[in-house]
């Protein structure tokens, strides 16, 4: 087995794996790397356009016949992804077409969903819409049972983050086996899952493990059940208006968030992408989501897209827009990022309203929150601000502990900007840790 690393090493998000075994070629995620485009370009206006200057930056790796601007072709089986947040699988969007992904069907659910209800280039979608519906332009191949390729098999196992459908892929060529984690935390409510494939994994002994470590410096002790008990004690004392701003895609936390409606009797507002969102994956999740708490929050505006007029269907009487809102203020929590500040002069908070701020991660997972320009909307509209936030990764001994379970023969931590303390931190294990650096190569 050829492991070459062409990104997601010394930073958090933008993984690609390249693994090479037996005449076959794939790659572990291939993700957008937030902090190498951080470096050139500053949206909206200054933006890459297309691949070719992504590569010609180092942003992409420069491999020939990979991408759809490259005329050569190249020999590639395709690309595994972990989960659908976008620094581990949106670059595929640049990949010609003709090369598969495989993935659980809930992370293709939220990559086909997300893209749907989203603004894309034409010229690099992974699906677009047709008057019948929707074509995919890649091709999804699940593999949560082993799939072959050649004489390579891939198993993917789920495990708990913050995104519904997250999973580690099992590798294993006959001589060699390796297991790359992810994004993985034991203290959400699918914790379960993890532990069930640090099980599995330390029965397979282990070549190779690529662990994450986003939180080597981050190590925080709450959990989804802290937020829950805590967003509460936060409602209850608050007489007016509720604001949530959390990850579109952490369905873990708008469950809790409906809990908490539940017990203070409100109801949540969740914004048209997310209600889309929660339709697109009725079928693929089990949500557990008290239906009659839901509402959608709908932004005045004049044009409404066809996933909006979707939701609008599907959500019949439970659609509330900012007038709805002014009016019984004490009777939601509405989410509502930075991005929907403007409706906030129609909702007109009124005095003792509170906002909740349900993420910490403005570094990665493409949730860059201005944090300041928050603050000055909220000074405006006089709205104190609580964090109340549980991470959608690892702490730093429950990753040691799943090193020290598995007991894999070399470790390779990733996705952390500090591999090297990660490295000193598992000095006395019993097993090798290679810090890698960027296109380094291993070989087992
Ligand atoms: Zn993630």
């Amino acid at each position: 087995v050829r492991l070459t690393f062409y990104g997601g090493v010394g930073e958090i998000g933008g993984n690609k794996f390249l693994l090479e075994s037996r005449g076959s070629r794939l790659f572990l995620d291939f993700g957008r790397s937030y902090e190498r485009e951080k470096r050139f370009y500053e949206e909206p206006f200054l933006r890459p356009r297309g691949e070719r200057h992504l590569i010609e930056l180092g942003i992409l790796p420069l491999i020939k016949g990979l991408y759809k601007c490259q005329e050569e072709s190249c020999h590639l089986d395709g690309v595994v992804v972990s989960h659908a947040h976008r620094d581990h699988m949106d670059a595929i969007r640049y990949l010609k077409d003709e090369f598969p992904v495989y993935c659980s069907e809930t992370t293709r659910e939220i990559i086909k969903a997300r893209e749907y209800s989203g603004i894309s280039d034409p010229g690099y979608c992974i699906s677009r819409l047709t008057k019948d519906g929707e074509e995919c332009l890649k091709t999804f191949v699940e593999c949560g049972d082993p799939s072959h390729i050649d004489a390579v098999e891939i198993t993917q196992l789920a495990v708990d983050h913050s995104v519904p459908g997250a999973s580690a892929t099992v590798v294993d060529d006959g001589d060699c086996r390796l297991a790359y984690t992810g994004d993985i935390r034991f203290h959400g409510p699918s914790g379960e899952l993890s532990s069930r494939f640090v099980s599995k994994a330390a029965g397979m002994d282990l070549d190779i493990l690529l662990i994450e470590g986003t939180n080597m410096r981050e190590g925080r002790m709450s959990s989804e059940g802290e937020v829950l008990l805590k967003a509460r004690e936060v409602v209850e004392s608050c007489g007016g208006l509720v604001m949530l701003g959390y990850h579109a895609l952490d369905l873990d936390r708008m469950r809790t968030f409906v809990q908490v409606a539940g017990q203070c009797d409100r109801c949540l507002a969740v914004s048209m992408k997310q209600a889309f969102l929660l339709m697109r994956l009725g079928e693929t999740v089990d949500l557990d989501i008290d239906p009659s708490r839901l509402f959608v929050f709908r932004r005045d505006k004049k044009t409404t897209y066809r996933y909006e007029s979707e939701v609008l269907d599907a959500f019949g009487g439970r659609v509330v827009g900012s007038a709805d809102i002014n009016e019984r203020q004490d009777r939601f929590l509405l989410t509502f990022t930075l991005f929907d500040m403007n409706e906030s002069i129609d909702i007109v908070p009124w005095p003792g309203s509170v906002y909740i701020l349900s993420s910490s991660e403005p570094f990665n997972e493409e949730m860059e929150i201005s944090y300041e320009r928050l603050c000055n909307w909220l000074d405006h509209l006089g709205m104190p601000l609580y964090q109340i936030h549980a991470s959608g990764h690892g702490r730093p001994f429950e990753l040691r502990r799943m090193v020290e379970e598995i007991g894999p023969r070399t470790v390779v931590p990733v996705h952390t900007t500090c591999p090297e303390l990660y490295a000193r931190y598992l000095a006395d294990l019993e097993c090798e840790v290679i810090v890698p650096g960027e296109k380094m190569t291993i070989e087992r």
